[in-house]
């Protein structure tokens, strides 16, 4: 089986992309590489990030790697927050402060529709290569439950009647931007 080195600091995502390629690959995480530090993130695009940081594993340990960036794109914030998702309220802000501020910027707005769409990055031998995910859904008008993790208690995808936060995972997984991605990944891998 082949051996991919996930580059995440991320113990939720870790843990739910795991189950996403159970049986596809060995995924080791940076911890298990002995990899520390904060991932560089400073590209302008979801594309540009998950290069920039698969490359940041590339240039340590010279395995096969992966990286994922995921971004919140809102329709009446001409796709904000975008690329800036994981730092919308500020550099150290929570995902509390997030949300807040999303909220506030679309209070009394009647267009809810936003998307989040997730770019894997996986480079073999060096080599990059792109995968895509999407869900389209509608934002809250105030968090529905306090599971799941970042802007996950306000954003309901079509289809569904409940938040990110309050699906099981297995069902979240299925249907989510990073699933999408992560199930593309898989079937290249499966394939290759
Ligand atoms: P990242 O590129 O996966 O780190 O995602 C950037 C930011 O988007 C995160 O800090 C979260 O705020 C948000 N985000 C990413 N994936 C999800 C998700 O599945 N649910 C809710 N928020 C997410």
């Amino acid at each position: 089986m082949k051996t991919l080195v996930f580059a995440t600091n991320n113990k939720h995502k870790l843990q739910e992309v795991s189950e996403m390629l159970n049986n596809t690959v060995q995924l080791k995480s940076l911890a298990e590489m002995g990899l520390a530090g904060d991932i560089p993130e400073t590209a302008d695009s979801l594309r540009g990030n998950a290069l920039q940081k698969a490359q940041w594993v590339w240039h340590r340990c010279g395995l096969d790697c992966f990286a994922d960036d995921t971004g919140l794109e809102v329709d009446a914030l001409g796709g904000a927050p975008g690329v800036f998702s994981a730092r919308y309220a500020g550099d150290q802000c929570s995902f509390d402060d997030n949300i807040n501020k999303l909220l506030a910027a679309l209070d009394g707005c009647a267009n809810r529709r936003a998307c989040f769409r997730t770019v894997v990055c996986l480079l073999e031998g060096g080599a990059p290569r792109f995968f895509e995910g999407r869900v389209d859904g509608v934002i809250l008008s105030e968090r529905c439950s306090r599971g799941g993790f970042g802007y996950d208690p306000v954003f309901m995808p079509d289809r569904f009647a409940v938040s990110f936060a309050e699906m099981p995972p297995e069902v979240k997984n299925l249907i989510s931007h990073r699933g999408r991605a992560v199930a593309r990944l898989a079937q290249y891998l499966k394939s290759s």
